[in-house]
């Protein structure tokens, strides 16, 4: 096998090979146009074409497309060969700069959430040359944004750069008053750690749920869950460890840092961490990473989970969204440093978070809200739908001492002057250890924990990049203007605390307290999607975005519309499979049992042999039959009676408040049944066997 020096990259166009295959003059001005967001010149593009297309052909590819991310969350391709027809029937392989920067997919069947209507269903794609083409499955993808002919956004790439482009501006400003002149770009950097289940291809096979809905719908806890807390860290399984191997080099090739993986915390839950990278390289990386996850899986006959809750009663997944910025001079501006001046910067950069997440927890809220994530936020194992920030006891203490205008009483009794004084040491691993909070200063970055398993990061990262920018932006309205800056800057930050320190909260997130002191603080809490999603057209929203230029009225809406309707899509589709599976599958099986009881029964008596337990038995199981079928009626009646008129918003919130309720009133009978029914006639593999299968 290749060491990884050999491997790491093989499949990517990156940087070493753009500077061993293009000439130099292509090469610097491809250059300038990466580093420094330039537009790029088409003679430069078609050198580049050129060369990508010959380094494609050595490395096996037929075909390239343009790779963009839809509003659905999933990534779209659709591959053109290379050939061009020559006079005679001949053909060349030719791949053109026009064809590398912009793209034409009439994709008139992807979510637009109404920004283009089907008779100008034309949709343009258009190359992010700081995100690196690489060959999967002999096919060169070009990482492209997706807009309408109109240049509406109708992907998430386009407003994830475009928001990375609001903070850069806004965080240089910042740089420029403390006479940072040396670093003239700011990039959100991103690291996702990635949760997943696996289960055996057999056993999925035969579970409608897992197929349509890739999660269970019914499913009785088994006699061991997490509890003993046996799996996170645990052993990992030679076949699972045999998957990560083989994912690990998948990855590797198509350059995705991976390189954490650990069990998790139920049963079958894994996950992997990669090194952090730019924000809109992380949102491409871990696309590919999902997508290698299920396709490794199936080599190994397995199949990789990536919905939040697929199992009633363990921990759901989730992705750990790690981000901070750097300075193209390689400073991150969330490391608290080691000189006054760095303590100063590093406290305001600070300031500017914890104002933008209070001022912006419907936001937040939003961008993580999905059907799926719903089942998996305040579920007592994530954070919940309460967003609020942990700094840890020290870095508050500090900021409280700084607000008080009194002395930091932690180990270094002493005056903080902004400024003047360098920060404290606070030990990195006393910032990490409460891990129920939604949004938690991690020692040199932030953590976002909200964000479901199979969601896209960009979402979360657009509405992080942009609110923090708005912080920036109203911190350099005042600074500039200031006439002493080291004054201005103590009494904004003091000010920022003083106002938005509501939003910090060190405790345990998951209890009943927190739920009732979040509402006396008057923190949102919004426990559906149903309401989060609206928060994108709140007023002030609309117009924080159209500051920034990250999404116009219309791109916000058409980004609702799309939530609320896959929302309402995704329920009914779980309702229809529960039907299919408890009419088809639940049910005859136990009136089987039932039936098969009976006859025991009446055999026993035959026999004059006294039997009590068939009594007993047989009673609840038909009772509980009746009420399963009670439920599939009542569910079955909650869905035909969906308003024919509806919009978005009151379509999601039918299912919410009439379909879903019915749905778990289904669940909890067949679950029932399925704790008395005899093994050999349940229709489908049970938690147990899920759970426990991968060895
Ligand atoms: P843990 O959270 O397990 O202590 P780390 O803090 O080392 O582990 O990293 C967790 C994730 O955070 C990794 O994906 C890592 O690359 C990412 N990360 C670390 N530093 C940064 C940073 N400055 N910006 C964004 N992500 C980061
Ligand atoms: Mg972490």
């Amino acid at each position: 096998m290749p060491g990884l020096e050999d491997l790491f990259g093989i499949n990517v166009f990156n940087d070493s090979v753009m500077r061993q295959r293009l000439p130099k003059e292509t090469y610097k001005a491809l250059h300038k146009t990466i580093d420094e967001g330039r537009r790029l010149d088409p003679e430069v593009a078609s050198v580049v074409a050129n060369a990508m297309k010959d380094w494609a052909l050595e490395r096996g590819a037929t075909h390239y497309t343009h790779w963009f991310q839809p509003l659905n969350s999933v990534t779209a391709e659709k591959h053109d060969a290379f050939i061009s027809p020559m006079p005679g029937g001949a053909v060349i392989q030719e791949f053109s700069g026009k064809e590398l920067v912009r793209g034409e997919a009439d994709a008139s069947s992807l979510p637009n959430g109404g920004l283009r209507s089907t008779f100008e269903a034309r949709g343009y794609t258009a190359w992010d040359p700081t995100s690196y083409a690489f060959i999967k499955d002999h096919v060169l993808c070009i990482p492209t944004a997706y807009c309408s002919y109109g240049g509406e956004a109708l992907d998430k790439k386009t407003p994830l750069l475009r928001s990375m482009e609001a903070l850069n501006k806004q965080a240089v400003r910042i740089l420029r008053l403390f006479g940072r002149l040396d670093a003239t770009r700011v990039t959100p950097t991103v690291g996702p750690e990635q949760e997943y289940f696996l289960v055996d291809k057999g056993l999925f096979d035969r579970r409608s749920d897992l197929i349509f809905a890739g999660r269970t719908l019914f499913g009785s806890k088994p006699p061991k869950g997490q509890e003993l807390g046996d799996h996170f860290f645990g052993t990992i399984q030679a076949r699972v460890q045999a998957f990560m191997a083989d994912l690990n080099e998948e990855l590797w090739k198509l350059g995705v840092l991976a390189k954490t993986e650990h069990n998790e915390t139920a049963p079958a839950q894994h996950e992997m961490a990669p090194i952090y990278a730019i924000a809109n390289v992380a949102c491409d990386h871990n696309q590919i990473t999902m997508e290698m996850m299920k396709k490794v899986a199936s080599r190994h006959n397995l199949v990789c989970l990536l919905a939040e809750k697929p199992f009633e009663g363990v921990n759901g997944s989730g992705k750990h969204n790690n981000w901070s910025m750097f300075t193209n001079t390689g400073h991150n501006l969330l490391d608290p440093g080691d000189s006054p001046h760095e303590s100063a910067q590093f406290l305001l950069f600070l300031a500017s978070v914890i104002k933008a997440v209070d001022e912006y927890q419907d936001l937040l809220r939003a961008s993580v809200a999905s059907a799926g994530n719903d089942h998996r936020l305040g579920g007592c194992e994530a954070p919940p739908a309460i967003i609020s920030i942990f700094l840890g006891d020290e870095l508050t203490e500090i900021l409280e001492a700084l607000e008080a205008g009194a002395s930091y009483s932690g180990r270094e009794k002493k005056d903080m002057t902004i400024g003047v004084d360098v920060l404290p040491k606070f030990p990195r691993d006393t910032t990490d250890r409460n891990r129920t909070s939604p949004f938690a200063f991690t020692g040199n970055k932030f953590e976002f924990r909200s964000l479901g398993s199979s969601a896209s990061v960009s979402d979360a990262n657009v509405v992080i990049n942009t609110i923090v920018a708005e912080s920036l932006r109203q911190f350099a309205d005042e600074l500039e203007n200031a006439a002493d800056f080291r004054s201005a800057l103590h009494d904004l930050i003091v000010r920022t605390i003083h106002d938005h320190k509501r939003i910090i909260f060190n405790g345990n997130n998951y209890s009943e307290e927190w739920v009732r002191e979040a509402e006396k603080r008057g923190l949102l809490s919004l426990p559906s999607t149903v309401e989060a999603l609206p928060c994108y057209m709140a007023e002030k929203n609309i117009r924080l975005f159209g500051i920034h230029q990250v999404l116009s009225e219309s791109e916000l809406r058409s980004r609702r519309d799309i939530g609320l309707d896959s929302y309402a899509k995704m329920i009914n589709i779980e309702a229809e499979t529960m039907l299919m599976m408890s009419r088809r599958q639940i049910l005859p099986s136990v009136l089987a049992y039932a039936g098969k009881l009976a006859e025991t029964h009446n055999r026993v008596r035959e026999a004059s042999v006294p039997l009590a337990c068939t009594n007993g038995l047989l009673s609840e199981l038909c009772g509980e039959a009746d009420k399963l079928s009670d439920c599939i009626d009542a569910l079955s009646d909650a869905l035909s009676r969906k308003p024919a008129e509806s919009t978005p918003e009151s379509a999601a919130s039918y299912m919410r408040n009439r379909v879903l309720p019915a749905m778990a009133a289904l669940r909890a009978s067949a679950d029932h049944l399925e704790r008395i029914t005899d093994r050999s006639y349940w229709p489908f593999p049970t938690y147990d066997e899920l759970l426990f299968s991968v060895r």
